[in-house]
């Protein structure tokens, strides 16, 4: 047992002050030093809970919770640590040991969140998964993990179901009712707040090697089948300091990430960062609403929001009046991730928040922000920033050699940071995959850094277009398309042609008052030359009323590519609605 001995440190520092200082200085060994990390005693629940119960910190709220029907509920530090102690007691008594996989199919309620601290208090790995997600999506996840127990709602389950004859080696369904009425319960079933009611609230957390897995996040699927990326104890070293430094996280903020822990995102930067720094979560189980966003950041006086492009796109279409409704005055940090953000985009955040949207870059596989925009720096609109004190980012060739400033090339980090993927699960080969280019991890991603040391996001290596000999980022294009007045978002691919190689193809969703017709289609064609190059406007423009997008939002190009060539689409398990 570890010794619950808490010595208060000051924190590190209060943020990133002097960005190129600390980026010289830094070295993840002196930070694992000062955390007091003792491999084979650690487990990133007692850090992120326990730890904070037994501080000033314990009767700070640690998730404010607002339902899709506007219910209201908080948690403490306190109340967190012992209903995860029942909750890790109740999948004790079911059998649940370290190593054994736990799925999560939820909705964003308390639930899923206090079961993920359960689920690595017991040494258990946590898999969650997106609540959208259809019956083949879960299959394929649960099988590849072989996952020992599912937590799911009655209503989920029912999808479940029909793919059950396919899972052998899955032992217990859970479901937690909505309601949480006992008596509502049919039998044959196992319902949470029927078990946990008579489990102790006293657990003894299970201590762990750093490198012992934590959870398993299946990546997006924007270019291909999810790849089960697996994420041990270690990672909370990568998950403190970031949410530190990138997302400027202090102890009086009230913070609110809109990913879902299905997504990376949601899973890091929606709970394991924010609690290991002992912040105040809000999390909103709805939809996605313009004035819902805005009421939730005036309500709950949100400090810190982390959200998306696509969703910064929604607002910037929903139009400036609804920001007016609404005092924002709260905020004060910004931050974005999952795509390239639109300079228009933080142009217009300027204006209508009055704050710069500060992006930021990273993958399933990294585990945590590799490059970001940080307060103490100028933003660069476009750029993704620079690289996190102690991650080595650089732009190389395909033999792994680094191209100077404004060269594009592949996106590649060196290996050996805190948070990086331990494996594939079941898949070693896919793993070492990564690793092909002279020892570099390659990305996927196509870049430039500049003269001043920012990176700039090109594309996915996939999605690149080579067009008479240019080689054209679909994201130029987007952004330069956003642009115009008329246009709310598109999505941009490569189409072969005969003379040129590829042409370009823009799909343009329209903002609210602007109707299709071919004299429009030649004003963009025309704005992007003007605004971009002759090479880089898009011969044929489609216009839609939506695009294709994963469940964390991101545009699937690989899809309109593979529609508007009559070629198969491939896996499409996490395609939103
Ligand atoms: P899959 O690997 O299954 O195709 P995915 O790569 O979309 O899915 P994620 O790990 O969620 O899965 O996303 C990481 C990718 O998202 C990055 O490789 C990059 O292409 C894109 N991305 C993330 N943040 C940014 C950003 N700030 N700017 C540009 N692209 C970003
Ligand atoms: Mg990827």
């Amino acid at each position: 047992m570890k010794n619950n001995e808490i010595i208060d440190k000051k924190p590190i520092t209060d943020g990133l002050i002097d960005y190129e200082k600390i980026y010289e200085k830094f070295s993840w060994e002196t930070l694992k030093k000062e955390l007091n990390i003792n491999d084979g005693r650690v487990n990133i629940a007692y850090d992120a809970v326990d730890k904070h119960a037994q501080t000033w910190r314990k009767n700070k709220v640690a998730l404010y919770w607002e339902g899709a029907d506007g219910t209201c509920q908080k948690y403490t530090f306190l109340e967190l640590k012992s209903l995860t102690n029942k909750c890790a007691n109740m999948l004790q008594k079911l059998g649940v040991k370290k190593g054994d996989r736990v799925f999560l199919f939820l909705p964003r309620l308390p639930e899923l969140f206090i079961s993920m601290v359960a689920i690595a208090k017991l040494g258990a790995i946590a898999g969650p998964m997106f609540s959208a997600f259809g019956p083949d999506a879960v299959r394929d996840r649960l099988q590849n993990s072989e996952a020992r127990v599912l937590i799911t709602t009655p209503e989920l389950k029912e999808r479940v179901d029909t793919v059950l004859w396919e899972l052998p080696k899955l032992e217990h369904i859970i479901l937690v009712n909505d309601d949480k009425r006992e008596g509502a319960e049919e039998e044959g079933n196992v319902y949470y707040h029927t078990l946990i009611k008579d489990s102790s609230d006293t657990f003894e957390t299970e201590w762990m090697k750093l490198e012992d897995p934590l959870y398993i996040l299946y990546t997006s699927g924007t270019t291909g089948k999810p790849k089960g990326v697996t994420h041990v104890h270690n990672d909370m070293i990568s998950h403190y300091i970031t949410t530190k430094w990138a997302l400027d996280l202090r102890d009086d903020d009230i913070y609110w990430c809109t990913a879902d822990p299905g997504w990376v995102t949601g899973t890091v930067y929606g709970l394991w960062g924010p609690w290991l720094c002992g912040i105040s979560l809000y999390v909103y189980d709805g939809r996605f609403d313009a004035a819902k966003w805005y009421e939730s950041i005036q309500n709950h006086k949100i400090t810190v929001w982390y959200t998306a492009p696509t969703a910064l796109r929604m607002l910037m279409k929903a139009g400036d009046e609804v920001i007016e409704k609404y005092d924002l005055s709260s905020l004060r940090y910004i931050c974005s991730v999952g795509e390239p953000l639109n300079p228009e985009v933080i142009r217009w955040g300027s204006k209508g928040y009055g704050l710069p949207i500060h992006d930021n870059w990273w993958q399933t596989e990294t585990g945590s922000i590799m490059i970001a925009n940080y307060p103490c720096l100028p933003i660069k609109p476009g750029s993704m920033g620079k690289p996190f004190p102690g991650i080595k980012a650089a732009i190389i060739d395909g033999k792994g050699f680094e191209l100077p400033a404004g060269q594009h090339g592949l996106l590649a980090l060196k290996p050996g940071w805190p948070s990086m993927l331990r494996t594939i699960w079941g898949d070693e080969k896919r793993f070492k995959e990564y690793f092909n280019v002279n020892g570099w991890y390659a990305t996927g991603d196509t870049a430039y850094k500049d003269e001043d040391g920012y990176f700039w996001f090109v594309g996915r290596a996939d999605d690149v277009i080579n067009t008479s000999g240019h080689r054209v980022g679909p994201f130029e294009v987007e952004s330069a398309l956003l642009e115009h007045r008329a246009v709310a978002e598109s999505g941009v691919i490569g189409k072969p042609d005969a003379e040129r190689g590829e042409i370009i193809k823009a799909f343009v969703v329209l903002r609210e008052g602007y109707k299709p017709s071919k004299e429009l289609e030649e004003e963009l064609k025309i704005f992007i030359r003007h605004h971009l190059a002759a090479h880089a406007y898009p011969k044929e423009i489609e216009f839609c009323t939506n695009l294709p997008k994963t469940r964390s939002g991101k545009i699937m190009r690989r899809l309109l590519k593979a529609k508007d060539l009559g070629l198969p689409t491939g896996d499409l398990s996490t395609l939103e609605d």
